[in-house]
């Protein structure tokens, strides 16, 4: 099945970025939030991140002309009913994501495609829920999207080939690269970096660093591009919280609590670059720690 429509739910970080890759790949975009503000705000997000492509002389004038045409926004979810393949990239919350899918399924052709970009969530349990777990499954891309080379393709149990051809056809005509993983909590690149990420907030909790020693430390001594809690502040601490719940949950070991220190802070609404506050304090010129 050839795709040329693609239907966006959630317009945040991640649904904007995907919008902006799609469109630019020649894919019709309707991208859907239930906050006409953030619509507002992905289509400025997305002219800003094409423009500084257009600068760098990555992308023509043309080229982001024809991307901004073929994106359209929507507040009806019922407006992605037409569409060959859908993304769900709302809030990390599985309620959320279930009561898109229940309200979605009765408009969707039988042939669409339905795909999660969750991070966490057991693609399996999504998919059985709705009336075609073989043609559903997990799309994960990373963030920044425009940016980052990687997606994650997950099948559930039920997922068929011919729907993991089509994904997959997607990812190379986006010019990235797809790596295959299968259904369990947090999949490959989460499974690995949330339980680091949550080390430096414990390492953070019981005073064996300060913010800035514990980036620098990992930049300098590991090389690493970000500081891990520079790096939770990107992805956000609320979306870190639930993928760390869901692997202590999924996999039922005590290795992955979650850092009480890291809960404090999403309970303060302390959910970095997004909310203006995390690890660092975003307010100013230059980020501040806010430890
Ligand atoms: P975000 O908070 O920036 O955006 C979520 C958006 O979903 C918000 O704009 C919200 O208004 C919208 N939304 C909530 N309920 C909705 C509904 N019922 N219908 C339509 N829109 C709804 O979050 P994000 O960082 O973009 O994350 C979105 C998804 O992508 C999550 O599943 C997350 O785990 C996953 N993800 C995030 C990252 C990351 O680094 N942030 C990376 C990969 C995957």
């Amino acid at each position: 099945m050839e795709i040329k429509t693609v239907g966006i739910v959630g317009a945040g970080q991640m649904g904007n970025g995907i919008a902006h890759v799609m469109s630019l790949a020649g894919y019709d975009v309707m991208l859907n939030d239930i906050s006409p503000e953030t619509l507002e705000k992905a289509l400025s997000t997305i002219t800003r991140n094409l423009d500084r492509q257009v600068s760098r002389e990555k992308i023509t004038l043309e080229d982001q002309t024809n991307a901004l045409n073929r994106i359209r926004t929507t507040t009806t979810l019922t407006d992605l009913g037409q569409t060959d393949l859908v993304i769900e990239a709302a809030t990390e919350r599985e309620t959320v994501k279930q009561a898109i899918f229940e309200d979605l399924l009765p408009h969707l052709k039988p042939e669409t495609i339905l795909t999660s970009n969750t991070s966490s969530i057991s693609i399996t349990r999504l998919a059985s829920r709705t009336d075609r777990p073989e043609k559903f499954m997990g799309f994960h891309f990373m963030n920044p999207v425009p940016v980052m080379q990687l997606v994650e393709l997950i099948r559930g149990i039920a997922t068929d080939e011919e729907t993991f051809s089509a994904c997959k056809a997607v990812v190379d005509r986006l010019g990235k690269t797809a790596a295959s993983a299968e259904d369990f909590p947090a999949f490959i690149v989460n499974r690995i970096l949330m339980p680091m990420i949550n080390e430096a907030v414990y390492t953070l909790y019981e005073g064996v660093g300060s913010v800035q020693s514990i980036d620098s430390s990992m930049k300098l001594g590991a090389n690493h591009p970000m500081g891990p809690l520079e790096l939770a502040d990107f992805i956000g601490l609320d979306t870190c919280l639930a993928i760390m719940n869901v692997l202590h949950d999924g996999l039922a070991d005590t290795k992955y609590r979650p850092c009480p220190l890291l809960t404090k802070y999403v309970e303060a609404g302390w959910l970095g670059r997004k909310t203006q506050r995390g690890f660092y304090d975003y307010r100013g010129e230059t980020p501040v720690p806010t430890r």
